[in-house]
């Protein structure tokens, strides 16, 4: 099994290091990652400038590693042209949560996503951080129980991973949608002048078999997705209507 790895916060993340290692154990890895944090870049792809790619001054035992001047969706399009042989491509394990409405810009589930467009299967992981770094080591177990159940899919696929601090088991989920978290807050830069924060703010309780359920409730949140956002069945009302 050929595995290319990558991440949104960069290729000097714990995370990734956390994951390359657990990934090993499942066949060759190779790392293609942003070579700065890129998180909350959502699908954005570099096009009026060049890419470039340095091999990275760290070696994750004996793993190939390359960090990109680009954002998580750039890096996986660069590394499956390096490497055209991969069957699949994992992101993360990304330093915070990427749970119901923050998939619409997260950088992590991005590059899975251009994963998928690029028919190779694509799974995203993610963990909270609180006030202490992720326990990576207490979630390698997890994570390779994760692995075990979605690396071997033999359609491209999307899955979208969410582990809590302490798992206790793992759920099937569905995206938890909700009127967009996020605020915006004014503030104060040192010269008086005024400026803006975007922030986001935790909601009302979940919905039972959610993805940010199943996190509140220490499962490790699986949520397979696709990459089709028609409405469909307002498609077939609208197409109906119009036949009547
Ligand atoms: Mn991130």
């Amino acid at each position: 099994m050929n595995i290319l790895i990558t991440n949104d916060d960069g290729i000097y993340s714990p995370g990734i290091a956390a994951l390359a290692r657990i990934a090993k154990q499942f066949g060759t890895v190779k790392i293609v990652a942003p070579d700065v944090e890129q998180s909350s870049m959502g699908h954005a792809i570099t096009h009026s400038r060049p890419l470039s790619y340095r091999r990275a001054p760290i070696t994750f035992e004996d793993i190939e590693a390359f960090r990109v001047n680009g954002t998580p969706a750039d890096c996986v399009a660069l590394g499956l042209h390096m490497f055209p042989d991969t069957q699949v491509v994992l992101s993360g394990i990304n330093m915070g949560p990427n749970l119901g409405n923050s998939m619409w810009h997260s950088g992590t589930l991005a590059a899975a996503k251009q994963a998928t467009l690029l028919g190779v299967t694509g799974i995203a992981l993610s963990t909270p951080v609180g006030k202490t770094e992720p326990d990576f080591e207490g979630l390698s177990a997890w994570t390779r129980d994760v692995l075990k159940i979605l690396i071997e899919d033999k359609e491209p696929a999307l899955y979208n991973v969410n582990f809590p601090d302490q798992p206790q088991g793992i759920a099937w989920t569905r995206q938890s949608v909700r009127l967009y978290d996020g605020r915006v807050v004014s503030g104060e830069d040192p010269m008086g002048r005024e400026n803006y924060w975007i922030t986001v703010v935790p909601l009302e309780p979940a919905d039972k078999g959610t993805d940010r359920w199943a996190v509140e409730h220490n499962l490790v949140s699986i949520t397979p997705l696709r990459l089709d956002l028609t409405a469909h069945d307002e498609l077939a009302e609208r197409v109906k209507r119009e036949q009547s």
